[in-house]
């Protein structure tokens, strides 16, 4: 049995010199957690994240210890014993050796420990419970987290009903390792870990989803993903995806796509997950809308991914016209770029034969629909008459001249060259005498008009779309 090499571990040059420092003040400077685990899976030649952000050292030193031998500290736990240090561009999270007081499932209280063994100690698993000391050359690996790495193996530290009851995060972070690396979870780990998939729901949403988050920057999201199914640790907090797990053919169609989406698109990712859980339009955009609400994402995340899904079908093909395929474009706005992700992963994951045509398909309509978008106008923005024409022609400022916009639009929509300014005056002059729309817009009282409206907007080609919720497709 081999041991760990520590050599593999490699943090940046200014990550060292915080190590160093603590040394010669008389402390221990030990790297530990994901960098040390990722250091050996790399050693045993699999392959790890590689360009690691975090380094975490687990030292003998108190906090405001710390604080005093650095120049740049950020506390940003304190509480917990945890300041960031910052050594030119580079930082490492710095936690006072910790053991818990209590623990609710949620959170812990914590007091300091003595040593690094107690320390590594309430770690949650094997394979995240290795110190190295680099002023020394130690490895402290009391858990043989070493050797389960090896053997691929996901263990609890201890007695891991315990463990899971004490946080029950650890239940989602323990599948995000198993799924990441290719670990089997012992038999004991996981009989406990399914027992505690009830406790998920005292969580708090922040800390799910950025669990959730994690997986889904993995290169495939879909073994921790799976995980999560086959687990039931989609009960609490992910009932818009159950239905579809329980298919489970549908299932791994759907989590292959999602990993078919660049890792850089979260939303897209997350997006490619939902679209598959529910059939039309309306019912992909709720479990989008109530996923992401439970979860608490942002407002912004939260209507795009919804919007996503809203928009994700009815799609548009390489055989529909070029009027097709700008209607299609100016409903889905900004949106129109990932949709087409969407639809690529999903052919990409088919695989065989039928995906290959499903993607020569999709290129086909992307040349079209690209060549749409760079051309011609598709929101009002981009038309070459605005709302002051409208003031000129004697409509009043308000919602009116929005709807007429849209209804120039339309037309422009149906045919680019009619995006000409007299033309389009000359029409807009007819739908408002039709329409008797400069007598319904004029105000009763006879109070001069505020200059200005909010429904003019100055004309450019790439003006970004009207409204972040664009109509929806019209089939
Ligand atoms: P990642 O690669 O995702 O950063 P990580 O193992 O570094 O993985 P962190 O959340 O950064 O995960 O935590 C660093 C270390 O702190 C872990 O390796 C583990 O030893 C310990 N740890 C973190 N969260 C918990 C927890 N909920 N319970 C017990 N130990 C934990
Ligand atoms: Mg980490």
């Amino acid at each position: 049995m081999s041991a760990l090499d520590p050599g593999r571990l490699t943090p940046p040059e200014g990550c060292r010199r915080i190590a160093r420092r603590l040394e010669d003040a008389g402390f221990e400077a030990w790297w530990v957690g994901g960098s040390v685990r990722d250091a050996a899976v790399l050693q045993l030649g699999a392959d790890a994240a590689t360009n690691r952000q975090e380094w975490d050292l687990a030292t003998d030193a108190r906090p405001e210890e710390v604080m005093a031998l650095f120049r740049r500290t950020v506390p940003v736990g304190v509480s917990h014993g945890t300041v960031r240090v910052l050594v030119g561009d580079d930082h490492v999270e710095v936690t006072t050796f910790r053991r818990d007081v209590e623990t609710d499932g949620r959170h812990a209280r914590v007091d300091f420990a003595a040593s690094i063994e107690e320390d590594l100690s309430r770690r949650d698993f094997t394979v995240n419970a290795i110190g190295w000391r680099p002023a020394t050359g130690e490895v402290r690996d009391p858990y043989d987290g070493f050797r389960d790495i090896e053997t691929g193996i996901l263990r609890a530290v201890g007695d891991p009903e315990a463990r899971f009851r004490e946080d029950y995060l650890r239940v989602l972070r323990g599948l995000r390792f198993a799924g990441r690396f290719g670990w089997q979870v012992e038999p004991r780990t996981d009989d406990a870990l399914r027992e505690a998939v009830d406790g998920l729901a005292v969580l708090s949403a922040e800390r799910v989803r950025e669990e959730l988050m994690k997986v889904l920057r993995d290169s495939k999201p879909s073994a921790g993903l799976d995980l999560y199914a086959t687990r039931g640790a989609l009960v609490h907090w992910y009932p818009e995806l159950l239905g579809l797990a329980a298919a489970r053919d549908e299932w791994l169609g759907a989590l292959g796509a999602v990993d078919a989406v660049p890792a850089e698109n979260l939303n897209a990712r997350l997006a490619r997950l939902v679209v598959s859980a529910a059939e039309t339009p309306e019912d992909r955009a709720a479990a989008a809308d109530s996923l992401l609400s439970r979860l608490r994402f942002s407002n912004a995340e939260r209507r795009y991914v919804t919007r996503l899904s809203r928009l994700f079908l009815p799609f548009v093909g390489p055989m529909d016209s070029a009027a097709q395929h700008r209607r299609w474009l100016a409903s889905a706005g900004d949106a129109w770029e990932d949709l087409f992700v969407l639809h690529f992963a999903g052919a990409r994951a088919e695989g065989s034969e039928r995906g290959d045509d499903a993607e020569r398909y999709l290129e086909a309509t992307y040349e079209r629909v690209r060549a749409e978008r760079l051309e011609a106008p598709l929101s009002i923005g981009e038309l070459a008459v605005r709302g002051d024409d409208m003031l000129a022609l004697g409509m009043s400022p308000g919602p009116l001249i929005g709807l007429l916009l849209d209804e120039l639009l339309e037309q422009v929509i149906e045919d680019p060259d009619r995006n000409d300014r007299e033309p389009l005056l000359a029409e807009a002059r007819r739908l408002i005498e039709i329409g008797g729309l400069a007598e319904a817009s004029r105000p009763r009282d006879g109070a001069g008009t505020p200059p200005g409206s909010p429904d003019t907007r100055p004309p450019g080609p790439g003006a970004p779309p009207a409204g972040d919720e664009p109509p929806p497709t019209d089939g």
